[in-house]
């Protein structure tokens, strides 16, 4: 069967960092027996530029009828002046709704190799390999009334309301723990259920599921100390489960014990395991067009969406051993390197992962 994948390349180091996947998947279609069809379209700014709308309707129709979508990043500081249904932002909301991707998965294991790149010493981050479950759809990124008014006494105010339905928290329960279960049978829910009602409701249904997985060991955790774990003992984590705007802020904190934010795949995914993938950092304009950007984390992207939605276990192996073998041969990109003046640009690295595929 002929997959067919759509590449959003977006803005900023989004281009470049798509070329590398480009590269990837036509010497995976090439040699190893990938039947895929590469489709591309606009999302973020570049399409406000070019379609006036950051998800027009034609990429949201290549959307729906593909397999699987890789992402680079959206955004960049020439759109921040926009209304909010110009800004790229926007239109990453609405495709993460529109297909209803509720589960974003986002692995942060260390590389051996990158151990002294962590913020962390080596002894502490050792080993590092955990899973952040993050519910992407729901919560105070979406809930509404939102907005800006102006009081009775003539002050601004800007407003947000941060809701979960029991149903939601389900969804993205039965995802963590299925999770769990296919790794070490421990899952952590981070929540504020000491001060927020929305938590407490969260703290009641993962309880409630629970019953329903004894093969897994459920703890919970307030978001501050979760924090704190995270950096003072990641390694006593598995699998974490958390909502919206706690997964955005504690996955970041991850993504630095693992040496780089340009090291991070994820996955976001449906009921059915349709999935967009994209690597966790975002467009970096500061970086962009000089071939600084590290192309890893989309090209380790690229090796989730072969696993959970084009059923292609042995590729995505393969795609993961051939990025640990260019980290092995002393491949690093700038954000990696000890001496950047030795440091490998964007496309040396992205063909190095190539090249690997065939040892
Ligand atoms: P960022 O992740 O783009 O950059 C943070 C820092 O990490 C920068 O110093 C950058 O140079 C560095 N960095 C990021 N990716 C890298 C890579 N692959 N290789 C080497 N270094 C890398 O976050 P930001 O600066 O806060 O945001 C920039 C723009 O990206 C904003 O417009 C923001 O809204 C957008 N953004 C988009 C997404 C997304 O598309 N999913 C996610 C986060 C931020």
């Amino acid at each position: 069967m002929t997959h067919r994948i759509l590449l959003l390349p977006g803005d900023h180091i989004g281009p470049e960092i798509i070329a590398e996947a480009d590269r990837m998947l036509r010497a995976l279609s090439a040699d190893f027996g990938l039947e895929a069809e590469l489709e591309y379209a606009h999302l973020g700014g570049c399409a406000v530029d070019a379609e006036g709308d950051p998800f027009p309707a034609t990429t949201r129709q290549r959307a729906e009828s593909a397999d699987a979508i890789l992402l680079g990043a959206v955004g960049g500081p020439q759109w921040d002046d926009r209304p909010r249904d110009q800004r790229p932002e926007t239109g990453l909301l609405k495709i993460r709704s529109t297909l209803g991707l509720f589960a974003n998965l986002r692995p942060a294991m260390l590389f051996p190799e990158l151990a002294a790149s962590s913020s962390l010493r080596p002894e502490v981050v050792a080993g590092l390999d955990i899973l952040i479950v993050r519910e992407l759809v729901g919560g105070i990124y979406f809930g509404q009334p939102r907005g800006l008014r102006t009081r009775d006494d003539g002050v601004r105010e800007g407003f947000n309301t941060l809701v979960y339905g029991a149903d939601e928290i389900a969804r993205i329960g039965h995802a963590a723990f299925q999770a769990a279960a296919r790794r070490g049978g421990r899952l952590c829910s981070v929540d504020k259920a000491n001060v927020l009602e929305s938590s407490e409701l969260w703290r009641e249904v993962m309880n409630d599921l629970a019953r329903d997985y004894p093969q897994v060991e459920l703890s919970h955790l307030y978001v501050d100390n979760a924090a704190m774990q995270l950096v003072r003992d990641p390694n006593q984590f598995d699998v974490i489960v958390t909502g919206n705007l706690f997964g955005d802020v504690l996955s970041d904190c991850a993504a630095m014990l693992t040496g780089s934010i340009g090291m991070l795949p994820s996955a976001s995914l449906d009921a059915g395991g349709r999935g967009l993938y994209e690597p966790v950092h975002g467009s970096a304009p500061d970086i962009a067009g000089r071939g600084l950007a590290n192309p890893l984390a989309t090209l380790l992207s690229v090796a989730m969406m072969l696993r959970h939605s084009l059923d292609e276990g042995a590729l995505a192996d393969r795609v993961e051993r051939a990025v640990a073998s260019v980290l092995a041969a002393g491949y690093r990109t700038a954000d990696l390197a000890s001496d950047s003046a030795q440091a490998a640009d964007t496309r040396t690295m992205g063909e190095a992962v190539v090249n690997a595929l065939y040892q």
